[in-house]
């Protein structure tokens, strides 16, 4: 069943929710919420995304509150704690936002930072977690590939899990995978997966070992399924600073995934400093529960978008409906652009 546009927006709400820290930039997260027949979803693709790219957003949204989704293989998903670019004399007071969370995910190469920054904050987190933490860092595809291979051995002595898109491009991705092969040091595939013309082409040209999915800019549960079966490289799941709505979708992918081996990028609510639920899907036990999630009403209200900001949401979705509308259907986009 496809909604028309009307019914989408006869549900929706925007938010404005405040972040605990500052996190690409912004201290503020905004993120439109609407109502289907299956229940609640979120669309919250990032202010600066075009129409194209975030119609699929809204593709993802409208499929998880207007079709049943994939049927879930566990009830909980093991997640990781995110450490943004903060100095490494904050690092306690974040990790304490997760609670018994393994795995830490460390940002780095951070615009305006050095190399002697993201080796100071990782080897805080390490100090903290002890020798049976888990680390990986992301640097958002900000390193070249000799940067990126300088930092690699910069960064060897923290024992990484992986190295998250460390370059933007495929081939550069590719050419570092080469170098680094010697010592097994695994690149995870971020950006060169969402935000590619074609998401698999990463896999295809051998230039991951894993690949992060997401299920807002994948286009939903379902096509982010698809993604990973057709790279057939192990996948972590992860999130955009989603709400608690947002994160249910995650946990659903998580769910739905035949294999799970890492543990997944969806307790980002803990940088949130409020959110839409009454019981936000913070990590307890380094876990977060599957299951449909609904806004408190209060909450909403408390936290809505000025009439300005709802308005230029409300116009973004009759955009990317129209995009949609355009490829064919609107809640199975021909292509993940
Ligand atoms: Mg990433």
């Amino acid at each position: 069943m496809t909604p028309q546009l009307s019914d989408i927006l006869a549900s929706l709400r925007v938010v404005s929710l405040p972040l605990v820290t500052r996190f690409r930039g912004v201290d503020h997260r905004e993120a439109a919420l609407i109502e289907g027949p299956e229940g609640w979803a979120e669309f919250s693709p990032f202010l600066e995304y075009g129409d194209e790219e975030a119609a699929t957003w809204l593709s993802a949204a409208v499929d998880f509150a207007w079709q049943p989704q994939p049927e879930a293989r566990r009830t909980a998903i093991p997640v990781n704690a995110t450490m943004p670019a903060v100095a490494a004399d904050r690092v306690p007071d974040v990790l304490a936002r997760y609670d018994g969370c393994r795995t830490v995910k460390v940002k780095v190469a951070e615009p305006g930072q050095s190399l002697d920054e993201d080796v100071a904050r990782v080897r805080a987190v390490r100090a903290a977690m002890g020798p049976e933490g888990r680390i990986r860092v992301d640097a958002n595809g900000g390193w070249n590939v000799d940067e990126a291979e300088h930092a690699a051995h910069a960064l060897s002595e923290f024992d990484l899990e992986y190295l998250e898109q460390p370059c933007a491009t495929v081939d550069e991705l590719a050419e570092l995978r080469e170098r680094l092969h010697r010592w097994d040091l695994p690149i995870a595939a971020d950006e060169s997966v969402r935000k590619a013309q074609d998401p698999i082409a990463v896999a295809r040209a051998g230039a991951a070992d894993l690949i992060v999915v997401k299920a807002q800019p994948l286009g939903g549960v379902r096509r982010a399924l698809e993604i990973v079966a057709e790279a057939g490289l192990p996948a972590v799941v992860s999130s955009a600073l989603d709400t608690s709505i947002g994160l249910s979708q995650g946990a659903a992918l998580a769910a739905a995934l035949p294999e799970l081996d890492f543990d997944c990028g969806l307790g980002t609510a803990s940088l949130l400093a409020a959110d839409v639920v009454r019981d936000p899907l913070l990590p307890r036990g380094g876990v977060i529960p599957v299951g449909r999630l609904t806004p408190d009403p209060a909450l909403l209200d408390q936290h809505a978008a000025s009439p300005e900001r709802r308005q230029w949401w409300l116009e973004r979705i009759e955009r990317c409906y129209a995009v949609l509308a355009g490829r064919g259907e609107p809640e199975v986009p021909a292509s993940t652009r």
